[in-house]
């Protein structure tokens, strides 16, 4: 069969020279998961029965990498790619659910396939033989699931991140979990807590921007609650307001899966309205309103990234977009952004997050009762009005402003006053009030 993918040359090369130093070695995980569906292939990771001591001194002459030498992987800059080459093992006992007591090495390719997570993962291939697939893999990839290798059980009780991974790994694969899979999940779900938040972090995260994520979360929600417990009041709390026809979690879940799988952008959406539950309150005509929820939203979601050991970067990010996700972009009763109110938000967030903020408006928006979409055109007008503002660099943020602190401090301003001044100066700018020059801010602020 002729495929669209191929194995990456580095790859063969490794194998190469495996062999001729002795060896046997195997392309497996990942890549060959990847080929076998006809996906760009990622990561190369080989599987050999040679010590890393052994791998070592066949790539005496390349950059070696001893990545995690005590359990047997190293890597090998071939050709400008990273290369996994990682001893055949098996693994001892697990007491922690998530770290095996002794790892040995082995001569045999089956002892390391069945220490091996799920059969899609499990298939060898070398250039030479093929396939070898010990554990029904390939059929599990043509028919698209996800089955433990072994028991279930048993293998998620040695490490409870397995149970994410094979969340993962159907949300990104589109693959559906084997039964018996499945009530494994269930059973050994709350080990979760004892996995570390980094590790959590990783897989939750790849798991979000999977195509399948709503069916998979949709599915699990109560494996998605043992990670985010913060995530449970959302769940079946229903919304009655005539702008919602899902409970808060659909809701949550319809809008983040309408993105594109931007980390930032779906992390925001998977958090804007968990701090809804805590807002509610009941109008006289018996409405609920959810009011200050995305100030409530944004200080859980610091929480739980702070938790979760997010880098400060995203983390300032989402929480910056889940605090602002509500802004309102128009004037009350108008279908048009206003170009005043954009131009406040963006001299709050700044210009770099204020595209995701209008994605994730829309994508909120439109997970809403239909009724109230706004439509696509209104989107894209919002859209080519930043880009104006952008492209025309209009004044939205104190340094476009044609003075500056400095001038102020010349004039008498101290400390906190300065800053306050010359916000009340761009406000009077984007307001169009007063122009954007010197002369004429100076006269407005002497006004003041
Ligand atoms: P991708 O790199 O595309 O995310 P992958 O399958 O290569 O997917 P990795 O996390 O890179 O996943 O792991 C490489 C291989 O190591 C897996 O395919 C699997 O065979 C094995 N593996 C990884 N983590 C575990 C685990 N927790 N338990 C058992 N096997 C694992
Ligand atoms: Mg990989």
């Amino acid at each position: 069969m002729k495929r669209e993918n191929n194995f990456k040359s580095a790859a063969k090369t490794a194998l190469e020279m495996l062999k001729e130093g002795g060896f046997e070695a195997f392309l497996i995980g990942g890549s060959v998961r990847d080929y076998l569906m006809g996906l760009p292939i990622g990561d190369i990771d080989v599987t050999t029965n040679a010590t890393p001591y052994e791998v070592e001194d066949v790539f005496k002459d390349y950059n070696v990498i001893e990545t995690g030498i005590k359990h047997g992987t190293v890597t090998v800059l071939l050709e400008g790619e990273p290369v996994e080459i990682t001893t055949y093992r098996s693994e001892g006992e697990y007491s922690d659910n998530r770290h095996p007591d002794s790892v040995e090495f082995s001569r045999s390719l089956r002892d390391d396939v069945i220490r091996r997570d799920f059969t899609v993962n499990g298939v060898a291939y070398s250039f030479e033989n093929g396939f070898c697939d010990l554990v029904g893999g390939i059929e599990d990839i043509n028919n698209g699931i996800i089955r433990c290798i072994g028991d279930a059980e048993t293998r998620f009780r040695e490490d409870a991140l397995r149970i994410m991974r094979a969340l993962r790994f159907s949300s990104v694969l589109g693959f559906t979990i084997e039964e018996n899979t499945k009530i494994a999940i269930r059973k050994c779900k709350e080990l979760l807590k004892n996995i570390s938040a980094e590790r959590i972090r990783e897989e939750t995260v790849k798991l979000i921007c999977g195509k399948n994520a709503y069916e998979v979360l949709e599915e699990f929600s109560d494996v998605l609650g043992v990670i985010l417990p913060e995530i449970k009041p959302l769940i079946g709390f229903e919304q009655i307001n005539r702008h919602h026809i899902y409970d808060v979690y659909t809701h949550t879940l319809k809008a983040m899966t309408k993105s594109r799988p931007s980390k930032t952008i779906r992390l925001a959406l998977l958090f804007h309205d968990i701090g809804k539950p805590a807002c509610v309150s009941f109008d006289e005509k018996g409405e609920m309103h959810f009011y200050s929820h995305p100030k409530k939203s944004a200080e859980i979601t610091a929480n739980i990234m702070t938790r979760l050991r997010f880098d400060n970067d995203t983390k300032n990010k989402v929480v910056t977009l889940v605090e602002f996700h509500d802004s309102p972009i128009t004037v009350q009763g108008s279908n048009s952004p206003d170009r005043r109110r954009i131009k406040r938000i963006m001299s709050q967030i700044g210009e770099e997050l204020i595209y995701d903020l209008i994605e994730i408006k829309r994508c909120d928006n439109s997970a809403q009762n239909p009724d109230y979409y706004r439509g696509d055109e209104f989107y894209g007008k919002t859209l080519e009005m930043i880009d104006e503002i952008i492209g025309g660099k209009e004044c939205f943020s104190v340094k476009d402003l044609k003075i500056n602190g400095n001038d102020l401090l010349r004039m008498g301003y101290k400390g906190k006053e300065i800053g306050e001044a010359l916000r009340i100066c761009l406000d009077g700018v984007i307001d169009g009030r007063i122009k954007n020059d010197y002369e004429e801010i100076l006269k407005f602020i002497e006004k003041k």
